[in-house]
């Protein structure tokens, strides 16, 4: 499972994709599903820009966090219901290993932006990372994966 935007969908909040010929080339011979949570949760594209405060996605499932929009608009159970639809795609075929992009309130793997909207970032997971690992879907970012696809690692 891969997140849709590192493929090239244009399903950022912006209404942008990211373009990155070389993990596209490092996945071939993978069966991959691309996946974005946040479609999945309803959310439209493009979409207010939104940040976790109170915490990461692992605090948001203990009811402690959430994801908001920067006027401040509670946007978590979007965020929850596309992490939910993820979690039921990947069980349903199976799926051993996300690779998902890093920094996003739904797909972050090792850091999020802090909920200041200020570009500050702090350790931590997205929701539906949190989801997926709380399962035993292995989850990396996309530049874990590059760097251990180059030595051979997975
Ligand atoms: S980072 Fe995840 S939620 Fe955000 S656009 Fe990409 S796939 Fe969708």
């Amino acid at each position: 499972m891969v997140s849709a935007c590192l493929l090239g969908e244009k399903c950022r909040y912006n209404g942008k994709g990211y373009h990155f010929p070389s993990l596209v080339e490092s996945l071939s011979g993978y069966s991959v599903i691309p996946v974005c949570p946040e479609i999945l949760g309803g959310l439209p594209v493009p979409r207010p820009p939104c940040e976790l405060k109170g915490g990461d996605g692992e605090l948001v499932w203990q009811a402690q966090a959430g994801v908001f929009t920067e006027d401040g608009r509670d946007l978590t159970p979007a965020f929850c219901a596309g992490a939910c639809n993820t979690l039921a795609l990947a069980e349903k075929n199976g799926v051993k290993l996300a690779v998902l992009k890093d920094r996003s309130p739904s797909c972050g793997c090792n850091k999020i932006y802090d909920g200041s909207f200020r570009r500050r970032l702090v350790a931590g997971v997205g929701v539906t990372t949190a989801l997926l690992k709380k399962h035993g879907i292995k989850v990396i970012a996309e530049t874990d994966w590059s760097a251990r696809r180059r030595n051979n690692d997975v």
